[in-house]
């Protein structure tokens, strides 16, 4: 007979990490599913500074410290894409492997995924000049002149570390107010090689073979490299058979994390919620696993 895990936990991400952690301690049949690597959007974080315990830690340093405590507790992980489920009896999940699994129940924490600008030659100049994550690629535009699109924490906390390695960051806002947290523009004000340019929105990408210069209020800004910082969408596609409530394509839970559908719980960036922080995707991971241990009793 086919093995009815207790849950499964798609996504391994900081919050679906978390709520493994606790249901393997709880001495729950747990299975992690993840499509890439453990971790996540933390995975092009390069530095945390505000998750207790670490003054300062760069993103895939913090996974590798929670991977180990996934390997430590022997909890299996399984690499593939969910591609559906159906909620039967058990839970039935589908991986793009072939793949079939039972489950009494589900967390699904599979975070977001970054906007793209969706403007002309974005597309064919990616890993040529344009690119999502300055940790992965800040080190192909050494000393060179950047441009970053965004003005939220994600677009000022990456312009820091690219100021390091570049000779200079123009970071793009579209509107007249920066969305990201005061201690941070402040910083960013304070570095010499870092210009804020507000209301300015992006019109056209140039390049041939290569990224050669952005047109930005109808003006040419010559740059080696852009940065697109613009905000992330849930990760909800394999959900389209499941009536799971969403807003926005957020996943809709109560203070439980329990989602409108018996055994299925959510947590992490994929839910609607205030605070889309580490600390609070951890918090969440923790909810939902016990959340579920109190199902399963
Ligand atoms: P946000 O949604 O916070 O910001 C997106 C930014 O991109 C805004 O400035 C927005 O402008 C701009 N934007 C959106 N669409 C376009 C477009 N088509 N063209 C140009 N500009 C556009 O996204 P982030 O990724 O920065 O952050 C996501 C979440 O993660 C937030 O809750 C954030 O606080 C959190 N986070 C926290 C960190 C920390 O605490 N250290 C670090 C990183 C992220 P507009 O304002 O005009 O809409």
């Amino acid at each position: 007979m086919k093995q009815i895990f207790d849950c499964v936990i798609i996504g391994a991400g900081i919050s679906g990490m978390t709520a493994a952690i606790y249901l393997k301690r709880a001495n729950k049949n747990v299975i992690l599913i993840e499509k890439e690597i453990p971790g996540g959007l933390i995975n092009k974080t390069s530095a945390v500074e505000n998750y207790p315990g670490f003054t300062k830690i760069d993103g895939p340093s913090l996974v590798m410290n929670v991977y180990s405590q996934i390997q430590n507790l022997d909890i299996p992980i399984v690499f593939s894409e969910v591609i559906d489920i159906q909620n039967e009896n058990n839970k039935t999940i589908y991986l793009k492997n072939g793949e079939i699994i039972l489950s009494k129940t589900i967390i699904i924490s599979t975070g977001r995924t970054p906007k793209k600008l969706n403007i002309p030659n974005e597309d064919r100049l990616i890993g040529h000049g344009i690119s999502y994550c300055a940790l992965c690629d800040g080190s192909f535009f050494k000393n060179k002149d950047v441009c970053i699109i965004g003005g939220g924490n994600s677009a000022l906390e990456e312009s820091l570390y690219l100021s390091n390695i570049c000779n200079k960051v123009k970071v793009l806002n579209r509107s007249e107010k920066l969305r990201a947290d005061d201690y941070l523009i402040e910083k960013v004000k304070a570095k010499n090689n870092i210009e804020i340019l507000m209301n300015s929105t992006i019109t056209k990408i140039n390049g041939q073979n290569y990224l050669e210069s952005i047109e930005v209020n109808d003006q040419k800004i010559l740059c080696d490299g852009l940065f697109i910082y613009i905000g992330l969408v849930p990760n909800i596609n394999f959900l389209k058979n499941i009536d799971i409530k969403t807003e926005n394509k957020y996943i809709l839970v109560d203070e439980k994390m329990k989602t409108n559908i018996q055994g299925i719980y959510a947590c992490g960036d994929a839910i609607k919620k205030d605070v889309y922080q580490i600390i609070t995707a951890a918090s969440e991971g923790a909810i939902a696993a016990t959340s579920v241990e109190k199902e399963l009793i």
